[in-house]
């Protein structure tokens, strides 16, 4: 009998939990990945930038695998379809995954352990995108921790020399199931094209990453660290970086732990997805005009620092975290659009688009998240770009046009758009 591995946001064949328990086990493993169709028919752009990097992360590692013998076997289709094939074509005992925390990712594991379980193959899941899970950080009285401060005090207080530990995944190569290599669906037969190659490198810049406390709020400059796709899809290992981290940097450490806690945010409280954490800011009634959505999502809205942000996401799947914030912020306070539909919008568009982190970035901005600023601070863009782009180079690089005539103007004024802003929040949210 074997194993089955199965590879989901952790891409990597090294310090990957799963897959350590998997190789330690003694069965020989085959490692597995599924082009999952519930995903990819919801992918608008056919040039999708982020299966252009699994493709070529499986393509990488399909090739380490080969030269020891092995091979990775890839199936394009439903999850359910893709186990029925595996379980036919080998036999297999066990199958090792780890832990995803979103609600499809439960939804769908619940519903292959339950088909396994049907043919007497157990299913394990470890922890492994994080370093701090689920109940391992809790307030004193049980409860999860919706604000980040104490959350992270407690996250130091609990983490020890264990959690960090790399897992020694190629000790055990040698269990690795020999056969031919299986050939990998390309992106054509899936429907889809390469994208432009431009990836962030793998390896951190450590002397960037030793001066982020300096340089990460600004955003013509390239002071944060790019490692958002990585850890998105698990090319790196959180525990290796988070120990790089610590050494390098104390506020850089610290955003890796905003991660594990919108991880954590979600799983104690999925309705986040789809609905604000904080009930009451769904009584909001949007303006969600169309025409105006369009303009903010081209970077047409008058507001150069919103239009340079934008324009940014458009062009390489990336935008500064600073100016994430000011263009969320100008979406759901000056415009008086759902910060759903700019959350969605991000989600189309980053590279290193995250659930959790998107949501809890989207939530923070409209003010109906966890740990969000009251709703009465709306974010000046003139004031942002003073402090954090005095020399206008960010803006420059990306609306060159924007001190002539063919600028177009302000979409509205800002002290107007403030005050209405602050009419429709006041209004819901009054007892
Ligand atoms: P660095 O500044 O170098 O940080 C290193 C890593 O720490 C990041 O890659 C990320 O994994 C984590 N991190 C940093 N800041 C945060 C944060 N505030 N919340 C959670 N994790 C953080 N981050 C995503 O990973 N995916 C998203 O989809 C996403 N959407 C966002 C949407 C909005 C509206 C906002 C305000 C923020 C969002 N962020 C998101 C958080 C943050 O902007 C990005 O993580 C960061 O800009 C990525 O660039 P970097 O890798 O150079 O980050």
């Amino acid at each position: 009998t074997i194993s089955l591995c199965w590879f989901r946001r952790d891409l990597r064949l090294d310090d990957q939990a799963a897959f350590y328990y998997a190789l330690r086990a003694g069965n020989p493993v085959v490692p597995v990945f599924v082009f999952d169709t519930h995903i990819l028919n919801d992918l608008e752009d056919k040039q999708d930038r982020r299966l252009t990097f699994i493709h070529e992360v499986l393509e990488h590692m399909q090739t380490q695998l080969q030269q020891l013998g092995s091979s990775m076997d890839i199936f394009y289709g439903t999850p359910e379809a893709a186990f029925t094939h595996w379980i036919s074509k080998y036999k297999v005992a066990d199958v090792y995954t780890n832990h995803d925390y979103e609600p499809y990712a439960k939804s769908r594991d619940a519903a292959i352990a339950k088909q396994l379980s049907e043919h007497g193959i157990s299913f394990h899941s470890y922890k492994d995108q994080v370093i701090l899970e689920k109940n391992e950080v809790l307030k004193d009285n049980g409860e999860p921790y919706t604000i980040f401060t104490p959350y992270s005090r407690k996250w130091y207080d609990t983490l020890t020399f264990f959690h960090l530990k790399p897992y020694p995944c190629k000790k055990y190569y040698q269990h690795l199931f020999k056969q031919p290599p299986v050939k990998i669906p390309s992106l054509k037969d899936m429907g889809f094209t390469t994208a432009e190659k431009h990836f962030p490198a793998k390896n951190l810049d450590e002397t960037l990453v030793k001066h982020y406390d300096e340089t990460r709020d600004f955003p013509a400059i390239n002071g944060t660290s790019k490692s958002g796709i990585h850890l998105r899809f698990g090319t790196v290992s959180i525990r290796a970086l988070m120990q790089q981290a610590m050494q390098l940097n104390a506020t850089f450490a610290k955003e890796l732990i905003w991660r594990e806690f919108y991880q954590m945010i979600l799983w104690h409280f999925p309705h986040v997805a789809g609905n604000s954490f904080k009930k009451e800011y769904d009584k909001i009634v949007w303006r969600n005009n169309e025409e105006e959505f369009e303009r903010w999502c081209k970077g047409q809205t008058g507001y150069p620092i919103v239009d340079a942000g934008m324009r940014e996401l458009n062009t390489t799947g990336f935008m500064h975290n600073r100016v994430r914030m000011i263009t969320a912020s100008f979406l759901t306070k000056h415009l008086l659009i759902d910060w759903r539909w700019g959350e969605a919008y991000f989600a189309a568009k980053l590279l290193d688009y995250d659930l959790a982190a998107n949501n809890g970035g989207w939530q923070w901005a409209a003010g109906s998240g966890c740990d969000a600023a009251p709703y009465f601070r709306v974010f000046n863009p003139t004031l942002q770009t003073q402090k954090f782009d005095k020399d206008l180079k960010y803006i420059r690089k990306w609306v060159p046009e924007f001190e002539g005539f063919e600028y177009v103007k302000p979409i509205v004024s800002h002290e107007e758009a403030r005050k209405r802003a602050l009419e429709v929040y006041g209004k819901a949210l009054k007892k």
